[in-house]
C-alpha cells in the first residue's frame, strides 16, 4: 500500500496525523481526513498485513461478522462517496421485530411507517473492509504502515513521538489512538480504561434458512441473554432453499458458548431453532461458528496534547443494540470537521483545547449510546414477575403507540443520539478531492 522499499530505508518521519489501527474506525477516519484535502501527511500504522482484496483473512476488525450500519453511518459514507460501493452489498433492514422469550410482549418497527427505506442497512464486516482498504489504497496522502506496532511512545514538544516495531520511529503531531478494546498504545501512555465484565460471550455465525427474511432483523431477549438475527443478501449460486441467509449474534453464558461452540451442526441448529423459534422458518445450515467475549470498557482519557482515543479503544459496547461502531463513526466524523474548522483558524494541529472541543460535543452520544447498550441487556435479564411484567407492557406499548415507535426508531438509526454535533459536522465538511480537482 505505502512505497514499502523506501519506508523499510527510512528511520525516522515527521507526519501530521499518525492513526494507530487501520480497523474499521481507523480506516474511516483516515478517509474522513484525506478527504478534508489539507495536505496533511496521514499515516495509518496496523499490526496486520493489509490487503484490500482480502482483508478478512488479515485485519480482525474484517472477520466473518456482520454490522448493522445506522442512518448517521450511511450518511457519512455518503460523504466519503463510498455508500454507492457499499451499497451494492447490503442488505436493508425494513422491518425490527423485537420480542421477549416465554412472554407474549412484542413490538415491530417498520421502516415504511417511519416514512424511510430502511431502519438500517446490514454489510459484511469483510465487504466493508475491502471498501475501506481499497479507498485508501486510492489516497495519495494516506501511508499505510503495515505490519507493524507501536513499541514505545511519549509524548515531545508539539507532537508524540512513536518507536514501532520495524525501527521507523515517527514524529506527529497528532497521534490517533484506534487499536481496539485492549489498546496497547491506550496502555503505554499510562491511560487506564474501565472494564465491566457482563459474564457473557456472543456467538456469531451465519445461519441459512427455508424462507426468505423479508428483510426483517430479529431481536429476541432470552433468559441466558439477548440474541439477535440480521438479514443477509441471499447467496446467488447455492440451490434453491438454502440460499437465505442471517447472521446470527447469540449472547450466552461462557458456558453455554462453549457448549454451542462445539455441538455438531444438527445440534446447533436445534439449540438455535428452540430459543429463536420459527420466524425465520427453519434454520438449514450454519457456518463458521466465532465467539467474543462482551465487556463494556471505556477508556478513562480520551484526549490529551496531541493524542485523541477513539473507536473501541475509546469506548466498546455490548453488541446488542448493534451500536459500537455507529457511535464511533459519528465520533470520528465530528473529529475530522473541528480538527478542519481549528486548521482553518490557524490553530496547531493536536491543540487540546480542540480536542476537548471535539470531546465535549460528543459527549452527550457517548453518554446516551453507551447508556442505551448497558441497560438493554440488564432490563431484559431480569426474570422477576413484576419487571417482566413492566417490560412486556413495555413491548406492548411500543407495538401500539406510533410515537413510541418513532422514537425508538430513530435511536436505533443513530438519529436520537447524535444530537446536532454531526449534523453541522456533516454540513461544514469540506467538497472531497475529486470535486476539487474536477
Ligand atoms: C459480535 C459483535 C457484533 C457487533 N455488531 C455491531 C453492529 O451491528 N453495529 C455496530 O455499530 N457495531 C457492532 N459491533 C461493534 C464493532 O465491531 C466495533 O465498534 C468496531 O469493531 C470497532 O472498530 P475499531 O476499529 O475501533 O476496533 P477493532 O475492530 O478492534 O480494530 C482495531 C485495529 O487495530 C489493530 N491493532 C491492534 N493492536 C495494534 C497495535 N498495537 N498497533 C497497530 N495496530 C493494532 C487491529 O489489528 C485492528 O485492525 C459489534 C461487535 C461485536 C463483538
Amino acid at each position: 500500500m505505502s512505497e514499502q522499499p523506501k519506508e523499510e530505508l527510512a528511520t525516522s518521519q515527521q507526519a501530521d496525523v499518525t492513526i494507530v489501527g487501520g480497523g474499521m474506525v481507523g480506516a474511516s477516519l483516515a478517509l474522513l481526513l484525506s478527504s478534508l484535502n489539507l495536505g496533511w501527511r496521514i499515516q495509518v500504522v496496523e499490526a496486520f498485513p493489509v490487503s484490500a482484496a482480502s482483508p478478512d483473512l488479515l485485519q480482525p476488525s474484517f472477520d466473518a461478522r456482520s454490522t448493522a450500519l445506522s442512518h448517521s453511518s450511511r450518511e457519512i459514507f455518503e460523504i466519503l462517496g463510498l455508500w454507492e460501493t457499499l451499497n451494492t452489498r447490503l442488505a436493508d433492514i425494513r422491518d425490527v421485530h423485537v420480542s421477549d422469550r416465554g412472554h407474549i410482549g412484542s413490538a415491530r418497527l417498520r421502516a415504511e411507517e417511519q416514512n424511510l427505506p430502511a431502519l438500517g442497512y446490514v454489510v459484511e464486516n469483510q465487504w466493508l473492509g475491502s471498501v475501506l482498504m481499497e479507498a485508501l489504497q486510492q489516497t495519495d496522502d494516506v501511508e499505510i504502515i503495515a505490519p507493524a506496532t507501536v513499541e514505545d511512545v511519549s509524548p515531545v514538544q508539539g507532537g508524540m513521538e512513536l518507536c514501532l516495531s520495524t525501527g521507523l520511529d515517527i514524529t506527529t503531531k497528532l497521534l490517533v489512538i484506534a487499536d481496539g478494546a485492549q489498546s496497547n498504545t491506550r496502555e503505554k501512555l499510562g491511560i487506564d480504561a474501565t472494564t465491566k465484565d457482563y459474564g457473557q460471550v456472543a456467538v456469531v455465525a451465519n445461519v441459512s434458512l427455508s424462507q426468505s427474511h423479508n428483510n426483517i432483523a430479529y431481536e429476541r431477549f432470552t433468559d441466558s441473554g439477548p440474541m439477535a438475527l440480521l438479514p443477509l443478501l441471499p447467496i446467488k449460486e447455492v440451490p434453491l432453499g438454502n440460499k437465505h441467509r442471517s447472521a446470527l449474534v447469540w449472547t450466552l453464558p461462557p458456558e453455554r458458548a462453549e457448549e454451542v461452540i462445539a455441538a455438531s451442526e444438527s445440534e446447533f441448529l436445534s439449540l438455535l431453532q428452540d430459543r429463536f423459534g420459527h420466524r425465520l422458518g427453519q434454520f438449514k445450515h450454519v457456518g463458521t461458528r466465532h465467539s467474543y467475549p462482551i465487556r463494556l470498557i471505556t477508556s478513562n482519557e480520551q484526549v490529551r496534547s496531541n493524542m485523541v482515543v477513539v473507536g473501541n479503544a475509546a469506548h466498546s459496547l455490548h453488541p446488542v443494540a448493534g451500536q459500537g461502531f455507529n457511535l464511533a463513526l459519528r465520533d470520528v466524523a465530528v473529529l475530522a470537521n473541528e480538527l478542519a474548522q481549528a486548521a482553518d483558524k490557524g490553530s496547531e494541529l493536536g491543540e487540546l483545547k480542540v480536542l476537548q472541543g471535539y470531546l465535549e460535543k460528543q459527549q452527550m452520544d457517548q453518554k446516551q449510546t453507551i447508556l442505551l447498550s448497558d441497560l438493554l441487556p440488564k432490563v431484559f435479564a431480569i426474570g422477576a414477575a413484576p419487571v417482566a411484567l413492566v417490560r412486556n407492557l413495555g413491548l406492548l406499548a411500543l407495538d401500539a403507540v406510533p410515537l413510541f415507535r418513532h422514537q425508538f426508531a430513530r435511536l436505533g438509526m443513530g438519529l436520537e443520539t447524535k444530537g446536532t454535533s454531526l449534523d453541522k459536522s456533516l454540513s461544514n465538511n469540506r467538497p472531497q478531492k475529486v470535486s476539487q480537482h474536477g
